[in-house]
């Protein structure tokens, strides 16, 4: 597949569902630095995530190009998820309680990611996993389903979930440091913008007295 922006992104959330909230800079009163333009950019990414295998991701690919309007209701789908998704998570940091209809989104999503798992067998024994031979258009929500549920209802990922403390960022991670001091996305990005800003500010100031 050709190369898109979808497939450049960073991975820096520690969960799949947090990088899928990474696919835009700011949620927002509207998402802005939208990656997921198409269907074909969501395969895309799904398959940097490593959520796909290069052969199924040609194929939906593929599929998705032969049913472009199924396609488009399913990037729509996953468009209504994400940002389902990121009030759930938001929620969930400020311990609020969760929309309805936010949680009605993401059951949905949830019901049939579980109903396609089965036992699939590999050279290190039997896995829970989606066989590569089911491969309906919406089977790139389902491992994004399967992980958000899995961290919501962790009280121990809950607990480590962040909001990047950058002034138009809002990228999701995983705190996984040991002193639960991560405030940025990246260090390099907005941990580095907020340094430069800083300086500036007491340059600045430096000037006036
Ligand atoms: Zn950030």
């Amino acid at each position: 597949m050709p190369e898109s922006d979808s497939e450049k992104l960073k991975l820096i959330g520690g969960r799949p569902c947090l990088d899928f909230m990474n696919t835009v800079d700011a949620h927002e009163p509207e998402p802005s630095g939208e990656r997921l333009i198409g269907y074909r950019e969501l395969v895309a990414w799904n398959l940097h995530a490593r959520l796909l295998t290069r052969g199924s991701a040609a194929r939906l690919a593929e599929a998705g190009r032969a049913a472009p309007q199924h396609g488009d209701r399913v990037l729509r789908r996953a468009l209504r998820l994400r940002e389902a998704l990121y009030r759930l998570f938001l929620a969930a940091i400020e311990k609020k309680d969760a929309r309805r209809g936010d949680l009605v989104t993401l059951n949905s999503s949830l019901s049939q990611a579980l109903a396609h798992l089965a036992l699939v067998p590999t050279p290190d024994g039997l896995v829970l996993d989606w066989p590569s031979d089911d491969l309906p258009l919406e089977r790139v929500l389902w491992p994004v389903a399967r992980s958000a549920a899995d961290l919501l209802a962790s009280p121990e990922d809950v607990a480590r979930l962040r909001h990047c403390a950058g002034d138009d960022c809002d990228w999701l991670f995983l705190d996984q440091s040991r002193n639960r001091t991560r405030r940025w996305c990246d260090m390099k990005d907005c941990g580095n913008r907020a340094k430069v800003r800083r300086f500036y500010a007491q340059h600045r100031s430096g000037r006036k007295n």
